[in-house]
């Protein structure tokens, strides 16, 4: 079955198409990022707006690519939430639209499940269970996976998300939206130990995460110092650092305490270099896997979307034409799919 796959919680419009005995077969990507770079953050409205223009271009580009037409299509998965309540109809309406049209099923899909599962379209997949590091703009999250669609979160940030916490420590020491690859670039030029921020929660038990406070010691340091070239590259590393390391510990504790034998890292600082190195080295240390998406498949995708709404079609989930979206929605309520594998 061939299922298109439609992202719009945000300010990425993704569309894919994946087929489930065959793979990925073409997906497209488009960023607002320039729509939204002089107000500093999302526009919702303006968000929703524009995925309205992009949505059917993009997947006529993805027919295009894939020599497929539309009535080969078997399925159609698109994000239901969580996410922007506005920017979500516009990709759950064109979704039921579509699959209405062609008489075939549409399901709605779980952002992070998304997220979750894309490391699983690389080769050699990792089977659950498995625990997730969930590490996005919106989200940081360590899950416990017994199977696809049975997810236990076992902690989660208390306050900012490890990419926000990029994006704003990037807007405070003046780098240009959105902050978080460009400050994560510019730490490789900052020299080791110039600066030291706290590791946020290590030494309390449990797997819950606070990245607030490291914002604040960073403004600190960064109005008390010189401002100058290589001191924010100075700050910027001592600052990834910090998330890099209080991550790992994190993941380190989850995979002791559950036993699980592959970590699987997902999200937009999953693109992290710094991160995938030290994962790879603690799971080296200690025995374990770790799995990534390729670097492109960690940020806001449709791909993620197909893949993960192709399982649950395989599996027979399929929802009424009804027009729904969850702007906020907990993945631990999501159905399991006992005994799907990967399509
Ligand atoms: P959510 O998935 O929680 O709804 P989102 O969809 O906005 O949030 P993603 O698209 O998964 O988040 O990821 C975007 C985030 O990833 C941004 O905060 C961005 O700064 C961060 N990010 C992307 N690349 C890197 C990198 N190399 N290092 C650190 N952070 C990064
Ligand atoms: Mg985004
Ligand atoms: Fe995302």
């Amino acid at each position: 079955m061939i299922v298109v796959g439609i992202e719009t919680s945000c300010d990425e419009t993704g569309l894919a198409l994946y087929q489930t005995d065959r793979g990925l077969l073409a997906h497209a990507l488009y960023s607002q990022v320039d729509l939204h770079a002089e107000y500093g953050g999302v526009v919702p409205e303006l968000a929703s707006r524009d995925h309205v223009r992009k949505l059917w271009p993009l997947l006529q580009h993805c027919l295009d690519e894939a020599g497929v037409s539309r009535a080969q299509i078997g399925g159609v998965a698109y994000t239901a939430g969580p996410g922007l309540v506005g920017a979500l109809l516009v990709g759950a309406a064109g979704a039921r639209g579509l699959a209405w049209s062609l008489g075939v099923p549409a399901v709605g899909v779980h952002h992070m499940e998304g997220h979750l599962l894309a490391p699983l379209m690389e080769d050699d997949p990792p089977a659950a269970p498995f625990v997730a590091l969930l590490v996005s703009g919106g989200h940081t999250q360590l899950v416990e996976v017994e199977a696809i669609g049975r997810y236990q979160v076992l902690g989660e940030t208390l306050d900012d998300a490890a990419g926000e916490a990029f994006d704003k420590t990037a807007k405070l020491m003046g780098l240009p939206y959105p902050g978080g690859p460009v400050l994560s670039r510019l730490a490789e030029q900052g020299r080791n130990g110039m600066f030291k921020f706290a590791r946020p929660m290590i030494d309390r038990p449990g797997f819950d995460f606070s990245f607030s406070g490291l914002k604040t010691q960073v403004l600190l340091a960064w109005q008390q110092s010189d401002q100058g070239e290589q001191t924010r590259a100075d700050i910027a590393c001592a600052f990834q650092q910090a998330v890099v390391d209080t991550l790992t510990i994190k993941c380190e504790r989850a995979m002791r305490e559950t036993g699980a034998r592959c970590l699987v890292v997902a999200g937009g600082v999953g693109a992290n270099r710094d991160l995938r190195a030290r994962l790879q080295q603690a799971g080296l240390a200690a025995g374990w896997r770790v799995c990534f998406p390729r670097p492109e498949f960690c940020t806001d995708n449709g791909a993620m979307i197909a893949f993960a709404g192709a399982l649950r079609l395989a599996a027979g989930q399929a929802e009424s034409s009804a027009i729904q979206v969850q702007p906020r929605w907990d993945m631990a309520r999501l159905a399991p799919l006992e005994g799907a594998g990967a399509p």
